[in-house]
Formats: structure tokens, C-alpha cells, sequence
């Protein structure tokens, strides 16, 4: 720490018996020198520890000598919705943030600049990515799902793909299309809200996860959710009443906790809008394939763009099958910036 002038050591706990009680929690929503919290099934509208802001720390790592964390200055704002912190309360809802713990997970990638250009405060917080699309009425769309998929490769996002409507029927090529999507390594869930099926596995999935479900309009999700969180509208009002209060207005994401043991959040469309106009970098393209990786690093050209290139061995697999077409395909088109 001592050579970095970015690092400083900060003393945060004073002696056991002389500290206040601090609660755990997590942002929900940030706007400007807000934060609302959710801590034991509330939601305290907090602020920010002058020391916090003024330093802009963050806890690079847990560990070390107890009571001294490693801090790392950072010139973003330090706090985003799906931080864990621990709050002192003012009273029943409101308090200060006095701890924000070190970050795991997706977005700490995307502080180190790996991936989309621009994703780190649009979809801080959210780790899972579920797109969702109908088995039918409307037809899915699966050039729009490689998109969510590449999205959530590029931030490092765990996904699963739920399919919907599965009370309509599956057609025989679309089976065969979740196959390949199994295949790759995504989890692929049924589910019919009319009959009640898959809701379960669902739950589980979102469980203790951030997660925004993606898709167009008309697949289902908001059936979907209704039938996970069967209050979940009236719960949404709620803290939306709970926030109007400061007169203060929320920028970017805001999480809405999901009941159940182990808890979790889904995130709102603001995220989800930020999340679809994000672009991943044409190179990084490649990797955001899961299926393609194993080829990767034989291809004759070093920098070969898997297009045209003689000696690709990702179109060599395409051609003996171990990568599909209709992946393929989209590959092609994000490579080339085109529509779907
Ligand atoms: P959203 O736009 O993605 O939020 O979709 P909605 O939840 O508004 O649902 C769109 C339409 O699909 C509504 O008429 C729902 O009743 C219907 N729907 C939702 N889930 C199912 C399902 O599992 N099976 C069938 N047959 N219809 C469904
Ligand atoms: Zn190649």
C-alpha cells in the first residue's frame, strides 16, 4: 500500500464496546447524496459518512489486520445500487453509510476495463441476466437472445434463459434450438405461467441473485413476475412512495428485494435500457461465444476476425459442427454492426 499514492490504510472500527450498532444492507437506488438502503426488510433513505465521500473509498480487499482495510481511491461516485454496506440509523428510515464492502463479482471486472465500453455504473450491481422470450405469440427471437447473451458475457453476468408459454407447444426446430443453447452451457428454464409450471425453478434461479430479465414486450415477464412475487406491484409502489419523500430522483437502476430465504433483487428497465444500447468492442467479440473459446487460440492468423481469414479453426468447427450456424450467424452480425 505504502508506494501506491492512490492507497491509503484507513482505521474504520473503534473498540468493540465503544461501536454503535451497525445493520448490514444493500443500495437499492442512488440519486444525488442519497442512497436508499434495504436492511432487514426496510428501506432506509441514507447518506453518505463525510469521510467516505471526501476519500472516495472503497475497500479494495477484506482482510489483513483487523480493523484496517486496504482502500483504493476511486473517482466515481463509491457507491452503486447491489453494494453491500452497513449503515448506522438515524431512526426507523433513515441512517448514514459507515462501511461499504469490497465488491465481487461482474462489475469488478468491468473496473478493470474488460469489457463494454461504458457498463460499469449502468449495470453496477445486477449479476444475473435472464432473457426471457416465448415459445410462441410472439415467435421468439434469438438473434435478440445471442445479443443478451454476448451482453452478459462482455460483463461478466451469470445467465439463464427462460423460455415461456411452454403451455402453447413447442415446435420440434425450436426444441432443437435449446438444445444448442444447452449444449453451450446455458441453463434453459420452461415455464408456463397459465399452468403454474417452471415458476418454482424460476424462484430458485432468482434467488439470492440481482437480476434483470430481459426481453420484448409481450413474452410474459411481467406474468412472470407476478407469479414469483405475487405482491411484488403493490411492494414496487411502496418504495416508490418510500423514495418520492426527498424529492430526490434516482439515476440509473433501482432494485426491487425479492421475498423468499434467501433473498435477492430484480432490477428495474432503467438498467435494462442503459444494458441494451451497450455495445461490446468487435475484438472482444469472440470470447463473448462461450462455444467458440476452445478454438480461439488456433486460428493460423493471430488476429484473425473468424470471417474470412484461411486456417480459422472457429469456421473449421462450424464446419464439422461443433459450433452451431445460427450462432455463427450472430456472431457475423455483431462482428459487422448489423441489425438483427
Ligand atoms: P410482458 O410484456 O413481457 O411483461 O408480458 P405480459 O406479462 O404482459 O404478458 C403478455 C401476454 O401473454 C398476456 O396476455 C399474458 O396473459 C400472456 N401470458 C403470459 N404468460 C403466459 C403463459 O405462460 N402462457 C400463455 N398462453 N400466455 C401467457
Ligand atoms: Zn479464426
Amino acid at each position: 500500500m505504502q508506494e501506491n499514492t492512490l492507497s491509503i490504510s484507513v482505521a474504520v472500527d473503534p473498540p468493540t464496546d465503544a461501536r454503535p450498532q451497525l445493520v448490514q444492507g444493500t443500495v437499492i437506488a442512488v440519486s444525488r447524496g442519497f442512497y436508499e438502503v434495504e436492511a432487514d426488510q426496510r428501506i432506509v433513505t441514507c447518506t453518505l459518512r463525510g469521510r467516505l465521500r471526501k476519500e472516495l473509498v472503497r475497500a479494495e480487499r477484506q482482510g489483513g489486520r483487523r480493523g484496517v482495510v486496504a482502500a483504493k481511491q476511486l473517482m466515481r461516485d463509491p457507491v452503486s445500487p447491489g453494494d453491500r454496506v452497513e449503515i448506522l440509523l438515524s431512526d426507523d428510515t433513515s441512517g448514514v453509510i459507515e462501511r461499504i464492502h469490497p465488491r465481487e463479482r461482474a462489475f469488478e471486472r468491468t473496473d478493470s476495463g474488460v469489457p463494454a465500453t461504458g457498463t460499469q455504473t449502468l449495470v453496477a450491481g445486477i449479476d444475473q441476466l435472464v432473457p426471457v422470450f416465448s415459445v410462441s405469440n410472439p415467435e421468439p427471437h434469438l438473434g435478440m437472445l445471442d445479443r443478451f447473451l454476448v451482453l452478459a458475457e462482455a460483463a461478466g453476468l451469470a445467465t439463464a434463459v427462460c423460455m415461456n408459454k411452454v403451455d402453447l407447444g413447442i415446435e420440434p426446430a425450436l426444441a432443437d434450438r435449446i438444445r444448442t443453447y444447452q449444449a453451450i452451457g446455458y441453463p434453459v428454464v420452461l415455464t408456463s405461467v397459465s399452468l403454474g409450471e417452471g415458476i418454482d425453478e424460476l424462484r430458485t434461479l432468482l434467488s439470492g441473485k440481482t437480476t434483470a430479465l430481459v426481453g420484448p414486450s409481450g413474452v410474459g415477464k411481467s406474468s412472470l413476475v407476478n407469479a414469483i412475487e405475487p405482491n411484488f406491484d403493490q411492494r414496487v409502489q411502496a418504495i416508490s412512495a418510500t423514495s418520492g419523500k426527498g424529492h430526490h430522483t434516482t439515476t440509473g437502476t433501482r432494485l426491487f428485494p425479492l421475498s423468499g430465504p434467501d433473498g435477492g433483487y430484480l432490477a428495474d428497465t432503467a438498467g435494462l435500457r442503459a444494458l441494451a444500447t451497450t455495445t461490446v468492442p468487435p475484438d472482444e467479440l469472440p470470447e463473448c461465444f462461450p462455444e467458440f473459446r476452445p478454438f480461439l487460440d488456433r486460428c493460423r492468423m493471430p488476429s484473425c476476425t473468424h470471417l474470412r481469414e484461411p486456417g480459422c479453426a472457429v469456421r473449421l468447427a462450424l464446419r464439422v459442427g461443433k459450433v452451431d450456424e445460427s450462432r455463427y450467424r450472430s456472431y457475423r452480425r455483431l462482428r459487422n454492426g448489423e441489425e438483427e
